[in-house]
């Protein structure tokens, strides 16, 4: 009889150091997306987090967008992009914050949710917190809720975590 072997997802993060800069060791998630079985557990596993009775999943670009993308057709749910300026055609909601040096900014559709929708807010990697509480903000200034945020990877040194601590959030690998 053969065991099958639990996979373990930190098998499938490569570190990149110094990239996109120097001193930055960037957690490169493709080796996951590439092997078919680490993907779908990545998945199934992000699902598994998914509260009853949401509306919507909030992808963040851009790698938000391939788990969250994952993660809506697995559970029949409809996916919210959260995008770069300029990138969605029709009225957009806003949100300016600040980076180590200078300010970026997120954008919404208008129409994508309103007052009382609850939704999950996904995206591979959290280091900060900057990008998921700009996302945050953003969402319920539409009035919506957010009930969890979701990431494949999270940087616990960096205390992303207790920028977002009225939300439930919930990381499948985490590095000290
Ligand atoms: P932050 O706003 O600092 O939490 O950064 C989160 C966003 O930046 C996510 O969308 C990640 O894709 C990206 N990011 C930040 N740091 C890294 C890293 N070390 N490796 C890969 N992606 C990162």
């Amino acid at each position: 009889m053969t065991v099958k072997q639990a996979l373990d997802l930190r098998d499938y993060i490569r570190d990149i150091p110094d990239f996109p800069k120097p001193g930055i060791v960037f957690k490169d998630i493709t080796p996951l997306l590439a092997d078919g079985s680490a993907f779908c557990t990545s998945v199934s596993e992000l699902a598994c987090h998914v509260p009853q009775d949401i509306d919507a999943i909030v992808g963040i670009e851009s790698r938000g967008f391939l788990f969250g993308a994952g993660l809506a057709q697995q559970l029949c749910m409809g996916l919210v992009p959260v995008r770069k300026p300029g990138k969605l055609p029709a009225d957009v909601h806003a949100i300016e914050y600040e980076l180590e040096y200078g300010v970026d900014r997120l954008e919404i559709h208008r129409d994508a949710l309103s007052e009382g929708h609850k939704v999950v807010i996904v995206d591979d990697l959290l280091a900060t917190g900057g990008t998921v509480r700009a996302t945050i903000n953003l969402v319920q200034q539409l009035g919506a809720e957010v009930v969890a945020c979701l990431f494949v990877v999270e940087l616990l040194a960096l205390g992303g975590r207790q920028r977002i601590s009225e939300v439930p959030v919930h990381s499948l690998i985490t590095y000290e």
